[in-house]
């Protein structure tokens, strides 16, 4: 009897073996012919032909025809990665992490092994890895180890025409390591834009097109200019009830998807419970850079039989990301973008309509399966009169604090001599310097300063970079590094909307009376002493019961697991920089003090109640509803912000009173005690004076370096 039995399970083991054997055959054939059915799949012997004959090749086709998961195979396949990497850049994170992951699966390997991702603080990658994906600042950063970027055969720039901020530094200098390295081959990929001009930059370079499949998209214009375009939206998209295929809306950002998710399931709700007939169900789905990764992933899974997928997303489904089987999208025409304000002297985050190539590109997201539809909810006339013909490059726009310290500790001199595209205002880069040199990065003739030299070490802004060196400087290093660290990932507060009272209480059992900054500290030391477990075991009602730490107290555990794994990353840094782990031991003014030092460029005065301004520009600002300090009526004389957010007011993001006596010893340029209300216009005449002082001496060294250079 035991004989037969253990032969029955012997049996029923290799049949199992076999099903999983003929599941995975099954697999992969169906990603084989998916690949196959791809376009870039007819010109692939034609483009690995030109690949192996030009040093620089510009690749150009429609979003979804392969290029990026698909190139960076053929490579692979054809030999490249026998003597190095195959390097392929995203300006998004998003897109390396998602489409790493689809290649891998094509591949048929675990992800990190032969096929992986690296974004800022997440390295997926193993001394196996042939394909890696990776933001366009990772590589940036990479150039700082080394200089040539040996370890790669290719580096294939991937979505070049979204023209970000680090993808144009990078165009810079790779083509310096074209120019050195004759083994190394650079592809620039672009959707049907700028082709011509990418060429140009290098010298000409062949332009590749792959012959694209795609179906024509009806294009209906709004009549009228729409008020609110998140209900326009959210109205359109249930009005489509007849019919298959997909929907896809394109939004600003997360609050506007979050909030027309929510609107459509209300909506949809109302219809089924008031309808007769059966209807259709709609797979609502959101898509935003900051949604966790296994969320994101859904957006490609095939909805149920009878469902439709809706799809809400920023413009990172606009290239970045391809869902098949869209036959309608709706388009707000606006999008968010960086800006520099010059009026505030920083970067903001601002909605805008986009361009009518964006316009377009998001209206072709609606034919890639058959013919399809894009309702605009814009009129034709604001298409054709208001909209920019293209979206001005980032590097035009932004502020160059981190390209600025990057590009000199490459040791590029002169960076109004930079070959960059399409160089940015020398008033930005002047401006950027400037503020560096506040910082204490630069000095008087725009040279790097060993403060510099180490605040590149950090993949942070300058300002984070600043705060960590004052925490040595004050001895509370360990606190700051926690801040620094929960500042680099998205908010830890989690705030359901039907729950937003009891979550909103919740956190203020968390708050620091004086100080957001402190407040993230303070949520990180009790989760730290709850020995980091989203759960715990608790004492209640004359029973043990096991209670979630992290959800009971509205806390995002993988938000926290994620600071926690950036404070490890940034601790070895510290090391290598043999920078000790000093605490104050709950000395909380002293870490405040290192926070007044980086931000005191965002010093705010108390001006009439609740209302702030600027310390050096007079900007009205307001504390963030969000804010401790808000939430708990306490408004200080002397406060200074993490960042500037507008929406209809301009409001400080993460605020930390501080003490004006701060701010006259560690910016005495700025502040005086005395004169606590020393006027706008004498200080900004001190800055006026200042900066001329710091570009002549800089023209004067300019010249005598093109002297001595024979230029
Ligand atoms: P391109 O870069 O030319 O825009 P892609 O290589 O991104 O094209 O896309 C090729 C195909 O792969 C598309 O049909 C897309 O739907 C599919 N694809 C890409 N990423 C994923 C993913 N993460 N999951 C499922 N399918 C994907
Ligand atoms: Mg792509």
């Amino acid at each position: 009897r035991d004989a037969g039995f253990r032969e029955k399970l012997q049996f029923s083991q290799h049949l199992e073996g076999k099903a999983e054997a003929v599941s995975d055959f099954v697999r992969s054939k169906s990603f084989s012919e998916q690949r196959q059915y791809l376009p870039i799949y007819a010109a692939r012997d034609d483009l690995l032909g030109v690949v192996r004959e030009n040093q620089v090749v510009v690749v150009v086709g429609e979003t979804g025809s392969g290029k990026t998961t698909q190139l960076t195979q053929y490579l692979h396949e054809d030999g490249y990665t026998r003597t190095g990497l195959v390097g392929c850049t995203q300006p998004r994170r998003v897109a390396a992490m998602s489409v790493a992951r689809r290649v891998s699966e094509e591949m048929g390997t675990a992800l990190g092994d032969e096929v992986g991702y690296a974004i800022r603080f997440e390295d997926v990658t193993s001394p196996n890895t042939k394909i890696k994906y990776m933001t366009d600042g990772v590589l940036l950063r990479e150039t700082l180890k080394d200089a040539d970027l040996d370890r790669y055969r290719v580096i294939i720039m991937d979505e070049a025409h979204e023209r970000s901020l680090d993808t144009d530094v990078l165009f810079g200098i790779l083509k310096e390591v074209v120019a050195r390295r004759r083994d190394f081959k650079l592809i620039v990929t672009s959707a049907t834009l700028n082709a011509e001009k990418f060429s140009e930059f290098f010298g000409g370079a062949p332009v590749f097109h792959i012959p694209g499949r795609t179906f024509p998209v009806n294009i209906i214009f709004s009549r009228t200019p729409c008020e609110d375009y998140v209900e326009a939206a959210v109205k359109q998209a249930i009005h489509m009830t007849s019919g298959p295929g997909d929907i896809l809306i394109f939004m600003t950002g997360q609050e506007e998807i979050e909030t027309a998710c929510y609107a459509l399931a209300e909506r949809m709700e109302q219809i089924v419970s008031s309808s007769t007939k059966a209807v259709p169900k709609l797979s609502i789905l959101p898509i935003y850079s900051q949604l966790p990764a296994d969320l994101q992933a859904k957006i490609f899974q095939k909805a149920e039989e009878g469902t439709r997928k809706c799809i809400v997303a920023t413009n990172i489904a606009e290239t970045s990301l391809t869902v098949d089987g869209i036959l309608y999208v709706i388009d707000t025409g606006y999008g968010k973008m960086k800006v520099y304000n010059p009026r505030m002297g920083m970067d903001a985050l601002q909605v805008f309509p986009c361009s009518r190539a964006a316009a377009d590109q998001r209206a072709g997201r609606a034919g890639r399966t058959g013919p399809g539809t894009c309702y605009r909810l814009f009129t034709e006339s604001a298409y054709q009169n208001e909209m920019l013909p293209n979206p001005v490059p980032e590097i035009q726009r932004t502020n160059l604090g981190n390209v600025v310290l990057l590009l000199k500790s490459l040791n590029v001199e002169n960076l109004l001599d930079f070959d960059f595209m399409d160089p940015p205002p020398q008033e930005n880069i002047l401006n950027s310097m400037y503020q560096l040199w506040l910082l204490g990065a630069l000095n008087n003739v725009g040279g790097l300063t060993s403060l510099g030299r180490k605040m590149v070490e950090f993949p942070l802004d300058p300002t984070l970079a600043k705060m960590l060196h004052m925490g040595k400087e004050l001895g509370c290093v360990d606190e700051v590094l926690t801040i620094v660290s929960m500042l680099s990932v998205p908010s830890v507060f989690f705030r359901p909307k039907d729950r937003a009272e009891e979550s909103d209480a919740a956190k203020e059992k968390f708050f620091v009376p004086e100080s957001d900054h402190l407040t993230l500290l303070n949520v990180y030391l009790q989760w730290e002493s709850n020995q980091y477990r989203g759960d715990c075991w608790r004492y209640a009602q004359e029973a043990i019961i096991k209670c979630d730490w992290c959800n009971d107290h509205f806390l995002n555990v993988k938000g926290l697991q994620k600071a926690r794994e950036v404070r490890s990353q940034l601790l070895d840094i510290l090391k290598t920089l043999k920078i000790p782990l000093s605490s104050c031991r709950m000395e909380w003014d002293v870490v405040r003090k290192a926070i007044c030092s980086a931000y005191f460029q965002n010093a705010a005065r108390l001006k009439g109640v609740g209302e702030y301004v600027n310390c050096q520009n007079g900007t009205p600002c307001h504390l963030h509803p969000s804010s401790a300090l808000y939430g708990l009526g306490y408004t200080p004389d002397y406060i200074v912000y993490h960042e500037l957010v507008l929406t209809k007011k301009e409001y400080m993001q993460c605020v930390s009173a501080v003490d004006p006596q701060w701010l006259a010893e560690l910016a005495p340029m700025f502040f005086s005690v005395k004169e606590g209300d020393t006027s706008f216009l004498d200080r900004r005449r001190w800055h006026d004076e200042e900066k001329t002082v710091m570009e002549g001496e800089m023209e004067k060294l300019r010249q005598e370096q093109a002297e001595a250079t024979g230029r």
